[in-house]
């Protein structure tokens, strides 16, 4: 398709939301993007994992640098805290993975250094959008503004205002559990050893925890400088939410908690249920990290990715827990797949239909196996202390479907 001068409006400028504009821009499109919060707001400083074959085809459309920082995650190990081996827990299995270890705060520099300045428009609320014909969508700003697009892309987090007005149908579901989370300077460790390698995943009765080293927020790798990124699955009734999002200034907070906003009390009495639950090395990290933030686990089927001139992609489409490593994932290949279909049909109407079939069935389908996993690995998990490793992959496969093809990971 000749995309020269095709005008599209992206709203949010995170993960899909730069994806989207440096992808849309590169095959000709005039591109605009719409972020609600400043630059210095978006580091989330926390880990995050990708599939490899994701960072390499980052590098390789030169959506992040080569020389980006990671570490290499070849397995989940699997413990158990048992009165024998109450420091390090027993080790029920090396869980194959493939993963790269990646700090949140540089993967997004990366994308945002790609979008220039004059499209990126931050502290650009959009308070609404308008459909104006089959062809035309006025995206209208909190300011008053309300340029008009021939193409918009909602890429506005799983609360998107885009998924809200296109499917008021389509809510998200609590899926019992949040997932509470720090970070540590590896300086305090008392050893660094234990977590040289992959992603440490100790089970307790209600949960797992996840432990893994990232790059420190300037990049560097050197053993000494890493941080340790953690995460524990943690029971919460949905009655109990809204007092649990409620932050140390009596603010409530809708489905998550910014580092730094935790009462201490509460802090004080998650810390209290994690020591006797992980084993004592994991909760000597848990027990040393200030600052931890919480957010709530959701699952969102969509019906589809698309209405007319207005699309979905990352978060704000279909949303699957973060079991599944998956949302950077999604978000990537929703923005990636969107330019290849405009570029690769004729008709942009075509390449709309084309896209939305194929991003709907795949990412719905990763709710469906994050919602596997989380019953396998949270809500029904059993003790895996009487379990070996031929044990626990047995089990694994009886209770998780996973979708080779769906995870179309090697874009
Ligand atoms: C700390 C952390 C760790 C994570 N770990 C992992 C992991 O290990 N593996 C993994 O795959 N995923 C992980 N995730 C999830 C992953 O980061 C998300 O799936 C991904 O960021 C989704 O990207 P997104 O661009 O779709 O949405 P978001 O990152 O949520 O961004 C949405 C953007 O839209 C903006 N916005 C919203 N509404 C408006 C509006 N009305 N107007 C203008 N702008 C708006 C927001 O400000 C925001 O910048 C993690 C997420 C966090 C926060």
């Amino acid at each position: 398709m000749n995309t020269q001068g095709l005008k599209v409006g992206i709203v949010g400028g995170s993960i899909a939301g730069c994806t989207a504009a440096i992808e849309l821009m590169r095959i000709g499109c005039e591109v605009t993007l719409f972020e609600r919060t400043g630059d210095e707001l978006k580091d989330r400083g926390a880990g995050i994992g990708v599939p490899a074959a994701v960072f390499e085809t980052l590098v390789r459309r030169d959506l992040i640098d080569s020389s980006t920082p990671y570490f290499p995650g070849r397995a989940f190990t699997r413990r158990w805290r048992t009165p024998g081996e109450a420091r390090y827990g027993y080790l029920a299995w090396d869980q194959p993975a493939d993963l790269a270890l990646l700090n949140w705060g540089v993967l997004y520099r990366n994308l945002r250094k790609r979008v220039p300045d004059r499209i990126y428009q931050a502290e650009h609320r959009v308070a609404a959008l308008r459909v104006q014909s089959r062809e035309r969508v006025a995206v209208e700003l909190a300011g008053g503004a309300a340029p008009v697009f021939d193409l918009v892309v909602c890429a506005d987090g799983y609360t998107s205002l885009g998924r809200r007005m296109l499917f008021p149908e389509a809510g998200i579901e609590y899926a019992g559990y949040v997932l509470w989370r720090g970070v540590l300077s590896e300086s305090e460790l008392d050893e660094s050893a234990p977590l040289q390698n992959g992603v440490h995943a100790p089970g307790y009765p209600g949960g797992h925890g996840i432990f893994y080293f990232v790059p420190g927020a300037d990049g560097s790798v050197a053993p000494g400088t890493r941080m340790v990124n953690w995460g524990m699955y943690v029971p919460i009734e949905e009655i109990s939410l809204a007092d649990f999002f409620t932050d140390k200034g009596m603010k409530r907070h809708e489905g998550s908690l910014p580092p730094g906003g935790m009462p201490l009390a509460t802090e004080t009495e998650l810390k209290r249920q994690a020591a006797g639950r992980l084993p004592d090395y994991y909760m000597g990290i848990v027990d040393r990290s200030r600052n931890t933030f919480a957010y709530a686990i959701y699952d969102c089927h969509v019906p589809a990715y698309r209405k007319g001139r207005i699309c979905l992609a990352g978060d704000a489409g279909a949303f699957a827990r973060p079991h599944t490593a998956a949302g950077a994932l999604k978000s990537i290949n929703d923005a990636i797949a969107l330019a290849e279909a405009i570029k690769a049909r004729s008709a942009l109407e075509d390449a709309l239909t084309e896209w939305n079939d194929a991003r709907t069935e795949t990412n719905n389908r990763l709710v469906t196996y994050g919602n596997q996993l989380g019953r396998a690995l949270v809500k029904e998990i059993p003790d895996w202390s009487t379990m070996d490793a031929a044990g626990m992959q047995k089990w694994f496969a009886s209770i998780v479907d996973v979708p080779t093809a769906l995870l179309d990971r090697n874009r």
